[in-house]
Order: structure tokens, then sequence, then C-alpha cells
């Protein structure tokens, strides 16, 4: 299989998930439902900083290892309309202090660890709402949208 083919199924589930933080094998199976793959094989290229950085950078998709070992999968997509954005940005703010303002997934008692204040596109840090520092930049796009800037 070559590797755009991997980087694809990554960011279909990205999109179906919004985000989800699992063992990379739990992923890799995610992924290719239904597929006898070789997730050593997949595995090792996913793992690959340059692979990580290329998900984020041409495939709307994060994925990195979190503090436990697990892999965290995110959808940085972002809708093209204000309307669209303002519904996203009033559903993501619930559980704030423990959650992503982003992409929702829960930290619970990683929060201090995985996740930061979020700050506004001029720096002003926003109390009440955290973010993964990956989300951060995505977070405030997604609220530029939504005020249709
Ligand atoms: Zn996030």
């Amino acid at each position: 299989m070559d590797s755009q083919e991997i980087l694809r199924k990554m960011q279909r589930l990205a999109r179906e998930l919004q985000a989800i933080r699992r063992p990379l094998d739990v992923l890799i199976g995610l992924a290719h439902r239904g597929e006898t793959v070789d997730k050593a094989a997949i595995s090792n290229i996913l793992r690959r900083e340059a692979t990580q950085r290329k998900l984020a950078l041409n495939w709307e998709t994060v994925l990195y290892r979190h503090t436990t070992g697990q892999y965290v999968l995110i959808c940085t997509a972002l809708p093209d309309n204000a309307k669209d954005a303002q519904i996203l940005t009033t559903r993501r703010l619930i559980n704030s202090r423990e959650a992503c303002a982003f992409c929702g997934l829960v930290e619970n008692s990683f929060a201090p660890i995985e996740l930061t204040v979020a700050t506004s596109p001029v720096g002003i840090p926003i109390q009440s709402e955290r973010v993964h520092p990956r989300c951060a930049l995505s977070w405030q796009r997604l609220k530029l949208i939504a005020e249709g800037k």
C-alpha cells in the first residue's frame, strides 16, 4: 500500500470522528476496516514525524503521540461559512476546562498536561477556553470564520 493511500484513510477516519484517542494499532484497524493490512508497516510510517507533518499540512489531519502512549487523531478541516462555524464554536464549548474547545476531545486528568489556555488571534488569553496546542490555530480560524471575518 502506498503512503498516500494510508494518509487518505487516516484523513477519512479523522473526518468521521472529529477527534479520537486510541492505541495506534486500533486507529490503523479502524482506518482499514474490512481489509487485511500490515499494521506494523503502516505504524512505522505513521510514527514518523515527517508523516505527521505531511498529514497536518496537506490533509487537515493532526496525529500525535499522547502522554499515555496512545495516539490522538484530529480533523482540522474548517467550514467555509459563518453559519456552520457558529454552530461549531457554540457546540464545542462544553466541559471547557477538561476538553479541547476546538476538537472536543475530553482530557480529564490529562488536561493540565495536554491542554493550554486558548488565545485570541492577537494573543490575548481566553481563560475559559482550553485547547490542544495543535488545535490552537484551527480554533482561532474557526472563530474568525464564525464572526464572518
Ligand atoms: Zn483539540
